[in-house]
C-alpha cells in the first residue's frame, strides 16, 4: 500500500480517506500518500459557496455517520480495534468535545447539524490529519505512462499532478440549466446564490426538477418564499417516503450480504431506499404544505413564451410515451446532479484504456457494472476509484455518507502496488507529485 493517491474534490469522502491514512501511518501501517484536488474549498459542497446549499439546511442523515463510521475496520488485520479506537479522535461527537458543543447537542436531543456545521467538523478533520490539499479545479484526466496525469488549473495557473491511483467523488457541476442565461430558470447554484443573499423568490407557479436530496433541500428552502403552488417533476411514479427503519438503514451502513443479491434486487432496493427518494422530515414538511404537487415526467426541453417557461414532459404511461406541455413563471433546475460528470475530463488516451477494461464504450451501466470490491474499475490499471457509481455492486452506502468507515477501509486496503512498482522502475520518466 505505497504510492499516491490523487482525489478529486475535498468533500467528505476524501476527508474519510485522508484520516484513516493519517491514523494508519501514525500506527507505522504504511499507506500511500493521499492528496485531494480541490477548487473551492474543504467541504465546500456543504456551505454556500459550493452551490449546493445555502449551509442552513440540516444533515438528513444523522452525524454520528461520520467520518469514521461504523467503526468496524478491517484494513489492519489485528489491530483493527486500536484503528477504531484512534479513529474515535476524528469522531463527530469528538469534534463538538473539543469545541464545547457537546453538552448542549446531547440535551437537545442531538438534531441533526445544518450543512454548514457539518462543513465545520470536516474541516476539523482535515486540520487535525494535516491534510494535503492542492486549491485547483481538475480539468482533465490523461495518462502519463502507468499513472494518471490530472491537469488542474487554479487562476490563470495550470499544473499536472501525477498519480498512481484517483478516486473521483462529488455530484456535479451545480451551474448547470435547461435554459442557461433566461432569468425565469434557476440552476441550484443560482438558486442557493438567491437564497444566501435572502433574496425573496416571489413567482405564481414554480417547478423544481428533480427529485432527491437536492430537490428535497431547494423545496425546503422554498417553503420560506412567496409562491403560490410547486411542482416537482421527477420521473418515477411518485415522491416516495424513503425508509429509514432498522433493515433499510443497515442495508447503507452494512454491505455484508449486498453482494449475495440478484441485480434485480439491488436495482428494487437502491430504487426503494435511495434514488429520488425524499427523507421523512422533508415530507412532512411537504405533506402539511397545500402548494406542493408532483408531476411524473422527464423534462425533454423548455422554452421561453409569454413570459413563462414552457417545459415539455416524455411520460411512460402503459409502454408508450406520453408528450405533455406544462407553463411555469419560474424553473428551478435541481436535476444538476449527475454521478457521470468526470468523464467529460477523458482525454482520448485514457478513455481508450478504460474501454479496454470495460470491454466496449464507456456507459454509466458498464461503469457501475465493472466497480470490484476495492471501488475501483475492475482490471484498470491505474486504479480509478469510483465510490458515487459504487451503490450497485458494492452496497448503497458508498455514494453518500452512510459509511464513510468502510469506504476508506475498501480503498485503502486495495493493491496499488502493481502500478507503483512499476512507476518507480521507470520513475526516470516522471515528475514527483510533490
Ligand atoms: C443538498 C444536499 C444534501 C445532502 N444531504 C445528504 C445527507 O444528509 N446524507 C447523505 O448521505 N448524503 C447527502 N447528500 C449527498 C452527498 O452529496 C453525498 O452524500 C456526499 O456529500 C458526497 O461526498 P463527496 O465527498 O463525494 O462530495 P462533496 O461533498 O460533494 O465534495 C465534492 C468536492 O469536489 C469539488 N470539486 C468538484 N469538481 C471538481 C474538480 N473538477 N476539481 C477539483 N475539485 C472539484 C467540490 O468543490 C467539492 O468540494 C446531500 C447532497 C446534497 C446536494
Amino acid at each position: 500500500m505505497t504510492g499516491t493517491l490523487a482525489i478529486i474534490g475535498a468533500g467528505p469522502k476524501a476527508v474519510a480517506v485522508a484520516a484513516k491514512a493519517a491514523v494508519l501511518r501514525d500506527m507505522g501501517i504504511p499507506v500511500p500518500q493521499v492528496l485531494a484536488v480541490e477548487r473551492t474549498a474543504v467541504a465546500a459542497n456543504w456551505q454556500s459557496s459550493g452551490g449546493w446549499t445555502d449551509g442552513n439546511h440540516r444533515l438528513g442523515t444523522g452525524p454520528e455517520k461520520d467520518v469514521g463510521f461504523p467503526y468496524r475496520s478491517t484494513v489492519a488485520p489485528r489491530r483493527n480495534a486500536e484503528l477504531d479506537d484512534a479513529m474515535l479522535r476524528h469522531s463527530w461527537q469528538a469534534h463538538l468535545v473539543a469545541t464545547g458543543q457537546f453538552a448542549e447537542w446531547v440535551d437537545r436531543g442531538r438534531p441533526a447539524p445544518a450543512h454548514r456545521k457539518w462543513a465545520q467538523y470536516l474541516r476539523w478533520v482535515a486540520d487535525n490529519v494535516g491534510m494535503d490539499v492542492v486549491r485547483g479545479e481538475v480539468t482533465s484526466m490523461g495518462v502519463d505512462g502507468s499513472r494518471w496525469a490530472l491537469r488542474t488549473e487554479m487562476d490563470t495557473e495550470s499544473t499536472t499532478i501525477n498519480a498512481d491511483a484517483v478516486m473521483v467523488t462529488g455530484p456535479g457541476q451545480a451551474e448547470r440549466s435547461i435554459l442557461p442565461g433566461n432569468p425565469r430558470v434557476l440552476s441550484i447554484a443560482q438558486f442557493w446564490h438567491r437564497a444566501s443573499a435572502h433574496e425573496r423568490i416571489t413567482a405564481e407557479r414554480v417547478v423544481v426538477i428533480g427529485g432527491g436530496e437536492t430537490a428535497a433541500a431547494i423545496l425546503n428552502e422554498l417553503f420560506a418564499h412567496r409562491v403560490s403552488t410547486i411542482t416537482v417533476i421527477s420521473p418515477q411514479v411518485t415522491l416516495f417516503t424513503r425508509g429509514e427503519g432498522f433493515f433499510e438503514n443497515t442495508l447503507f451502513s452494512d454491505p455484508t450480504n449486498w453482494s449475495g443479491l440478484t441485480l434485480a434486487e439491488r436495482r428494487d432496493a437502491i430504487a426503494r431506499t435511495d434514488r429520488g427518494v425524499f427523507s421523512s422530515r422533508v415530507q412532512d414538511a411537504l405533506l402539511a404544505d397545500d402548494r406542493i404537487r408532483h408531476l411524473r415526467g422527464r423534462v425533454a426541453h423548455a422554452v421561453a413564451r409569454d413570459e413563462q417557461i414552457r417545459l415539455t414532459l416524455h411520460t411512460d404511461r402503459a409502454g408508450e410515451s406520453l408528450e405533455t406541455v406544462h407553463g411555469f413563471d419560474l424553473v428551478i433546475d435541481g436535476s444538476g446532479a449527475d454521478a457521470l460528470w468526470f468523464t467529460d475530463l477523458f482525454t482520448q488516451d485514457a478513455l481508450d484504456l478504460i474501454e479496454l477494461s470495460l470491454g466496449g464504450p464507456m456507459t454509466g451501466e458498464r461503469l457501475q457494472e465493472s466497480i470490484g470490491y476495492d471501488l475501483a474499475v475492475e482490471g484498470l490499471s491505474p486504479k480509478l476509484f469510483l465510490p458515487n457509481l459504487s451503490g450497485l455492486n458494492q452496497g448503497p452506502g458508498f455514494p453518500n455518507l452512510s459509511c464513510l468507515g468502510l469506504l476508506s477501509d475498501r480503498v485503502l486496503g486495495a493493491d496499488l502496488t502493481e502500478s507503483a512498482d512499476r512507476n518507480s522502475r521507470r520513475s526516470h520518466e516522471h515528475q514527483p507529485l510533490r
